[in-house]
């Protein structure tokens, strides 16, 4: 039961112990994964929008660049077709001063009425000095300020901290285009708007060729993307949560079904062991029993059923440390069978084991209980009187005899009786139990010579010298 209890015990400790790892565990992994997760989303949705900006800036400066190139083809058509008109011959420089003058005014009026898309327009300075300055340009076209055309243009403008114009003159003096970043009030408004211009040098004509567009129309642009990425974002997380949601309930659910089944079998090995453990006991149980009978067995004689020469002997001899200590006497009695054989000849061995065993268990109902009967040999027992002096254990025996001698017995259909010689002797102190058996032996025989059926108290020991 104790057992029982310690083991239950035991399981629920593993229990409460499986379940703590597995929380700590399940809320451990949870949060790393949930926020390496979720960080991996926003640096996602970070850089669609950052790509999608470049990537607006980008078609923006190509539409820019390609509405600037293609006027400045127009412009190289116009003089080809000019020139062809005019019949000019080539290296004629006068001629080709004045076919440029015409494309010039052409030109002008074609820019001038240009438009691009979101209200796009284009504009040129004509350049008086590379070198910039105050006036280093004059505005010749300006598709969406048609009034302003002719003002002159300064290097040293600077609006809201920087430098367009400078920029724009270094830009395309360097690289013969260039893009500048400026504000610029749109159509209709009073308030500057920073604004993207890409600028080409036509240097024939010393003209800067450019046009523009305003970057928060590019930000509204962006921002749209922006609101879509952030809708695609939330819409991933939302799912994100809850495929986590769903992986923690599948994680809660293993964690109780490993429970459940470790639970069962743990409980069926424990049913086995309880099981084993009454199976082991009572085999235990049998195996004693099976020794003591053994035990029994290996002290009794197997025809009579009284103690064998070798467990007779022992009993005698703690008999005879008893009687050394203690100033209590014991007698032993040696009884055989009076003509035996001959009674075995005419009625037979198995009527003489009825003998034997009858003897037998007359002689033990008729001894007390700290007394003990033995088959000493064949037809002989050995009797120990415990407590009894001779002349007690000479009356003792002699009852014995007149009780076996008595008794009919029944052999062959006749009725017949038998009768048995004891030799009796006193124990003396530290005597050899050998030594009192013999004298006992001894007194028997004299018994027999005596004509049988007698008890004879034996000589007392040989003084030793
Ligand atoms: P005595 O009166 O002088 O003792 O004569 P006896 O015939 O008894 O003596 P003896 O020693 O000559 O014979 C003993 C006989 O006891 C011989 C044997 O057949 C018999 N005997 C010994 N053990 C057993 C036994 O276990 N069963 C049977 N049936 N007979 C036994
Ligand atoms: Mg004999
Ligand atoms: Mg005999």
């Amino acid at each position: 039961m104790r057992y029982k209890l310690t083991m239950q015990t035991e399981a629920s400790k593993v229990r409460r112990v499986y379940y703590y790892i597995s929380l700590v565990l399940v809320v451990f992994v949870f949060i790393v994964f949930a926020s390496s997760h979720f960080a991996a989303l926003k640096r996602q949705e970070d850089e669609t929008v950052a790509r999608l900006e470049a990537t607006v800036l980008n078609t923006t400066k190509a539409y820019l660049k390609d509405a600037v190139d293609r006027t400045i083809s127009e412009i190289d058509l116009e003089r080809r077709l000019v020139r062809e008109e005019m019949g000019v011959t080539p290296g004629d420089a006068e001629a080709e001063r004045r076919a440029d003058e015409i494309v010039r005014s052409r030109m002008i009026v074609r820019i001038r009425e240009t438009r691009l898309k979101d209200n796009g327009y284009l504009w040129v300075n004509e350049v008086v000095d590379f070198a910039g300055g105050p006036r280093y340009a004059r505005r010749l076209v300006h598709g969406f300020l048609p009034e302003t055309e002719g003002m002159m243009l300064s290097t040293e403008v600077i609006e809201n901290g920087s430098n367009p114009y400078l920029a724009e003159l270094e830009g395309v003096v360097r690289d013969g285009e260039t893009y500048t970043s400026y504000y610029f009030a749109k159509p209709g408004e009073q308030i500057p708007s920073p604004k993207l211009s890409y600028a080409r040098l036509y240097p024939d004509f010393s003209w800067i060729v450019a046009t523009g567009a305003y970057l928060d129309d590019l930000d509204k642009v962006v921002a749209i993307e922006r609101k879509l990425a952030e809708a695609n974002h939330n819409e991933r997380a939302a799912s994100s949560v809850f495929s986590l949601l769903l992986a923690l309930l599948s994680v809660v659910v293993l964690v109780i079904v490993v429970d459940q089944v470790t639970s069962k079998t743990i409980a069926a090995s424990y049913k086995r062991i309880l099981a084993t453990e009454k199976a082991l006991r009572e085999e235990k149980h049998k195996v004693e029993e099976a020794y003591s009978l053994m035990k029994e067995l290996a002290e009794r004689d197997e025809l009579t059923g009284l103690r064998n020469r070798r467990s007779g002997m022992n009993r005698l001899m703690i008999e005879a440390a008893r009687a050394n200590r203690s100033a209590s006497p014991f007698c032993v009695a040696i009884g055989d069978i009076d003509l035996f054989k001959a009674f075995n000849d005419t009625y037979g061995h198995g009527s003489g084991d009825k003998v034997l065993k009858k003897a037998a268990a007359t002689m033990e109902n008729k001894l007390r209980l700290e007394d003990m009967a033995a088959r000493w040999g064949g037809e002989e027992f050995l009797l120990l009187l415990s407590g009894d002096d001779l002349s007690a254990a000479m009356e003792a025996t002699d009852r014995i005899r007149l009780a076996v001698s008595t008794e009919y017995l029944e052999a062959k259909g006749a009725k017949i009786r038998i009768s048995m010689t004891f030799g009796v002797a006193e124990y003396v102190k530290d005597e050899r139990p050998e030594d009192l058996i013999a004298r006992a032996d001894a007194a028997m025989y004299r018994g027999k010579a005596a004509g049988r059926d007698v008890v004879v108290a034996a000589e007392p020991p040989m003084p030793t010298s």
